[in-house]
């Protein structure tokens, strides 16, 4: 996606974790963002603020 100007990745692993006590598997909570979610909650906060001031459409181009 394009961030301002700046076309920008991210790349990130996160672990799986087996209980053996309940037979869990639970994805480990990296802090930055949301297991199989696409944004971090940075970026997430950063649109909500955008939101404040821009239209849908205004904020879609941003990000094009
Ligand atoms: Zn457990």
């Amino acid at each position: 996606m394009n961030l301002g100007s700046v076309r920008v990745w991210i790349n990130c692993s996160y672990r799986k974790i087996a209980c053996e006590s309940c037979n869990r598997i639970v994805v480990e909570d990296l802090g930055f963002f949301q297991p199989y979610s696409r944004v971090t909650h940075r970026l997430a906060a950063y649109i909500h603020e955008l939101c404040k001031m821009l239209t849908i459409t205004e904020l879609v181009k941003h990000f094009e």
